[in-house]
């Protein structure tokens, strides 16, 4: 086969083969097909886009391309859950351990940094020596120790998803259908899960900015996941703003410890619970999802959820002694409001460029993250505010980077003289 002729095919909106994708993948994988001529399909695949047929064939490739998890004969549910991505979403640090302490296994592979979205790996790498890419026996040992760990493709776990992310996330190849919906059931199933919750983001901080696509990768992921035989929900949840008060690297990380301690912001806990109250009846440890939802609010206030937090933490290698020192930040400025009114616009993606503008995220494959960096958020949609009044506070260590972003951030917010908040559920 000749990769240039399987990307014309793509370029001129034909179906691609099962044997076309297998070979594609396979080759780049070993190298013999290179970044430039993945590139070229990928934005092929984003401009043309694919059948659910070939959507499905593609993620199988990316599936076969490493090890499936298999834990014999457990006794608890596993499980996983997983966002489409979002600023400010810290939620997988906290429904990890919370499910765990509710009794279900959550093997959850993560990702890094994707576009404007943050990642949860990068995040919980602000946490000084955590390991994040152990062996599959390794993985494997934690979840059976702990309930819950969260890690990132390696070369053995979804090894096509790692290489394939990475270079979608510098090529503008990332918001198409078929690539996030390969992209996330690739690893998901790796995980040898038997339940799945996804969380759809939609709006204008989210890859998919209507309600039609957002459905139709829910149906996509729901009918594939039944397929592999998981229990697949999804939740559609706004991204119209950021979720939370903090967004960034080790803020997101203090703010999940803070969740799990029963100060939580209420956005952050009621995503987290209607999550999480889809996997506990899917594991069939509640009967409704009134209990549910007790039963995690016990969680967190007996600090049972809190405890397996620190247990994954310590098994992953990570110290969490001082943490909040180690990740002070610099410098920090506050961003005004520049007149009186009712906050009715966010640019969700605007802020997301932002954060990886200050430090949190990559332009290139090797750039140091900065895991002081983040932004606080006094103000969300619906709120009055005043001339002058402080809408953001802007933290990293680079003060050249800080003020360029400062300057960006004027340009993010909307005061007029309606505005009421926003749904977070949809
Ligand atoms: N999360 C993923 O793992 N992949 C995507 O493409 C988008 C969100």
């Amino acid at each position: 086969m000749i990769p240039a002729d399987i990307i014309s095919k793509k370029r001129d909106g034909r179906a691609l083969s099962k044997n076309e994708l297998n070979y594609f993948i396979k080759e780049y994988l070993s190298g013999s097909i290179t970044d430039s001529q993945m590139s070229a399909l990928l934005m092929a695949i984003y401009f043309k886009g694919m059948s659910d047929r070939e959507t499905f064939v593609l993620l199988d490739v990316m599936l076969q391309s490493g090890s499936i998890l298999n834990f014999e004969n457990s006794k608890e549910y596993i499980a996983d859950k997983h966002s489409t991505g979002g600023i400010g979403d810290k939620v997988s640090l906290i429904l990890a351990p919370l499910m765990a302490a509710g009794g279900l296994k959550i093997p959850m592979i993560a990702g890094r940094g994707l576009g404007f979205t943050g990642g949860t790996v990068d995040k919980i790498e602000s946490i000084p020596n955590i390991n994040t890419n152990p062996s599959m026996e390794v993985f494997k040992d934690w979840i059976i120790k702990n309930r819950c760990a969260i890690v990132v493709q390696s070369n053995k776990i979804a090894p096509a998803d790692k290489k394939i992310y990475s270079l979608r996330n510098l090529t503008g190849t990332v918001p198409s259908l078929p690539l996030i919906c390969s992209s996330i059931l690739s690893k998901k199933i790796a995980e040898g899960i038997q339940g799945l919750v996804m969380d759809i983001k939609i709006g204008n901080g989210a890859f998919l900015k209507t309600k039609k696509d957002a459905i139709s990768l829910g149906r996509l992921i729901t009918n594939i996941g039944t397929f592999y035989d998981i229990k697949t929900n999804i939740v559609f949840s706004s991204m119209d703003q950021p979720l939370g008060r903090f967004a960034g690297l080790a803020c997101e990380v203090t703010e999940a410890l803070e969740c799990l301690n029963g100060n939580g912001p209420n956005d952050t806990m009621r995503i987290t619970f209607e999550l999480g109250s889809h996997l506990f009846l899917q594991a069939g440890i509640v009967n409704d999802k009134n209990a549910a939802l007790k039963k995690m609010q016990a969680l967190i206030d007996s600090k049972k959820a809190l405890k397996y937090f620190k247990s994954m933490v310590k098994l992953q290698g990570g110290q969490l002694d001082d943490f909040k020192n180690i990740t002070k930040p610099k410098y920090e400025q506050l961003v005004h409001s520049n007149k009186s009114g009712i906050i009715n616009f966010m640019d969700t993606e605007k802020i997301g460029w932002a954060l990886l503008d200050l430090g949190c995220g990559y332009k290139k494959p090797d750039d140091k993250l900065d895991y002081t960096a983040g932004i606080e958020f006094y103000k969300k949609v619906g709120d009055e505010v005043k001339y002058n009044d402080p809408l953001y506070r802007v933290f990293n260590s680079d003060l050249i980077r800080l003020e360029k972003v400062s300057q960006l951030l004027l340009d993010t917010f909307n005061i007029g003289n309606k505005g009421k908040p926003l749904e977070l559920i949809l």
